[in-house]
């Protein structure tokens, strides 16, 4: 995975966050922008639980929480989350939709590297999803997250591989003939394939235990998942003691 971080004195694409920002009061309109992440929750969410053997009383940092869709469901069993991301406007929407549901949970505006050297150890569970594919160099957030969460604790991504389904499915498809989401959400150069993923996690010392595909079926209107890793996949690792 390139590392291109050098010119950079803080791993943020400002036109990421730009564009996440002016997205911002989408973030909990079931039929807009973000419609396809609240979709996808309830399954990823599964997912993370029973990885872990349920969230109650977890303490959990959920890496690029955006306007909360996950960390706020993670709350609501019980966790006790931090999210951070540096979208300023997204953080916002985020307390606010907190204090409508009366969900009990820490919004921060910081980095996650930054956040990593001031709580080093600290989480039993850590959360970055489709987030890595956003960032200018997703391999320090690969080793912040690890940093974060505490020895035999958990991390889980999620992000797109870098296929030519991908590119159909997510740009061409939910982008330009769905629009399922705004043009220029997703960059095909962006996506991450799995190989270059685990080769960052080989780096720290987080250890995958399992890989899967997240996978949309048009009939039933929702996500699975799936053995097929060509588009949507999430994975979860384990930090070694
Ligand atoms: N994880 C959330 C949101 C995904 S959208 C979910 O799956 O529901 C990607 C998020 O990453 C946006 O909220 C964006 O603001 C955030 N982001 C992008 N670059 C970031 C960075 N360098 N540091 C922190 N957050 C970042």
């Amino acid at each position: 995975m390139p590392s291109n971080n050098d010119a950079l004195t803080d791993n943020v694409d400002p036109k990421e966050i730009e564009k996440f920002s002016a997205m911002a009061e989408q973030w909990w309109d079931l039929e807009g922008d973000f419609k396809p992440l609240h979709m996808l929750n309830p399954t990823r969410l599964e997912y993370i639980e029973q990885g872990v053997d349920g969230l109650f009383a977890k303490s959990i940092v959920d890496v690029g929480c955006g306007g909360g869709i996950l960390a706020e469901s993670m709350a609501k069993q019980g966790a006790q989350v931090t999210g951070i991301d540096m979208a300023h406007a997204s953080l916002q929407i985020a307390r606010l939709h907190a204090l409508e549901t009366q969900t009990e949970l820490d919004y921060q505006k910081i980095t996650a590297e930054e956040f990593a050297a001031q709580h080093a150890g600290q989480f039993d569970v850590v959360t970055c999803m489709e987030m890595l594919e956003h960032v200018p160099d997703p391999a320090s957030i690969i080793k912040a997250c690890c940093d974060m969460v505490k020895p035999g604790g958990f991390v889980y991504f999620s992000t797109i591989n870098k296929t030519f389904k991908a590119y159909l499915m997510m740009i061409l498809g939910a982008e330009h003939l769905l629009k399922w989401v705004p043009k220029g959400t997703h960059e095909y150069e962006k996506f991450i394939r799995p190989s270059q993923l685990l080769a960052a996690i080989d780096k720290t010392t987080l250890k995958c235990e399992d890989l899967c595909g997240v996978e949309f079926n048009a009939f039933a209107g929702e996500f699975s998942i799936t053995d097929n890793v060509n588009v949507n996949y999430m994975l979860r690792c384990q930090k070694l003691a």
